[in-house]
């Protein structure tokens, strides 16, 4: 069957917790942006009653589940508890997971190694379909989250990566919204397929609606997909990238191997990459970038004052795909 594309928001805040748009003002901004879909996920609430289209804009219900040891989005279904929550320790996540699942739910764990609400228990013993690898705009507690879900990756445990904006309002002239973006591979805009698009890891992150997309490819497989590779042999990968800018470095990954690296020293419309896969495991895609020298010095402060870090300005990612699985 054939797949589409479909731009889309996991995480968003309104009144009915501590954000500061009306639902209805929310969604009309985010048909602005010309997503297909959002999950609007507030804390401890279900704002959405039951899934809806509302002029093409997908508008599926979510809530976020809010404790002191962590976050986590139940989308779709009924979470199965009535708030408050007992959230004291991993068993009682756990129950509610288990029983949002059993009414049909998608869960995913929030910003895990977010420095102020970060997920405190055994994350590796907490059962999700998906994990939010990007939460709001770029900052380096998503490279903690990238990097534990890379790990989960090379153990060939496949957890579904997704973005969220977690919008609950504008700063200054930063438009916080769809920040980053979840592209999902999904059979069409229904809760169904794009929640199961979302477990299946189909989808690619990027910064914002309008920006650099991978459309990543192994001889016919797609993102989530499985591939056969024989023994003594290799397969040919197919990358295409829109929307390069300079100072932007495509690298394509089969397992923690760099098999393809472009950098970007003036923009490119569309970038195209051919290269083999010659290990079982996994290949996937990610563009890198590092802060020009005027938003390091801003950054540095940001930091500081805000995620507890050193100062230090890593290389960040502008874009990532889920992987394409080689057996
Ligand atoms: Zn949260
Ligand atoms: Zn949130």
């Amino acid at each position: 069957m054939q797949r589409h594309w479909f731009k889309g928001d996991t995480h968003l805040h309104t009144l009915n917790s501590d954000g500061h748009l009306h639902q209805y003002e929310l969604i009309e901004r985010c048909k602005k942006l010309g997503l297909d879909y959002i999950i609007i996920t507030d804390h401890n609430y279900d704002t959405v009653e039951k899934s809806y289209s509302s002029d093409g804009l997908l508008v599926i219900k979510g809530q976020e589940v809010t404790g002191d040891n962590g976050h986590v989005n139940i989308w779709g279904e009924n979470v199965g508890f009535k708030p408050p929550y007992d959230l004291s320790n991993l068993d009682a996540y756990k129950k509610i997971a288990a029983k949002a699942k059993e009414n049909g739910a998608t869960i995913s764990v929030n910003h895990p190694f977010c420095s102020n609400c970060g997920f405190l228990l055994d994350l590796d013993d907490m059962p999700m379909d998906c994990v939010e690898v990007w939460n709001t705009i770029q900052h380096s507690d998503n490279i903690k989250n990238l990097n534990w879900w890379v790990d989960k990756l090379n153990h060939g445990i496949k957890i579904g990566a997704v973005g969220g904006s977690d919008f609950h309002r504008d700063y200054a002239k930063l438009d916080m919204l769809a920040r980053p973006t979840t592209v999902t591979l999904a059979k069409s805009n229904t809760p169904e397929d794009i929640l199961a698009a979302l477990r299946e890891g189909r989808s690619v992150v990027t910064n914002r609606p309008d920006t650099s997309m991978i459309y990543l490819s192994v001889e016919g497989a797609q993102l989530g997909d499985t591939i056969k590779l024989n023994d003594n042999s290799f397969l040919v990968g197919d990358c295409r990238v829109t929307k390069l800018l300079p100072g932007h470095t495509l690298k394509i990954f089969n397992n923690n191997e760099v098999v393809y690296e472009h950098k970007a020293y003036f923009p490119e419309k569309e970038h195209n990459a051919v290269f083999e896969i010659r290990n079982k495991g996994y290949i996937r895609a990610q563009i890198d970038y590092d802060f020009t020298p005027a938003l390091k010095k801003v950054y540095t402060e940001v930091e500081k004052r805000f995620l507890k870090g050193s100062g230090d300005v890593p290389t960040f990612f502008w874009a990532f795909t889920n992987p394409i699985w080689i057996d």
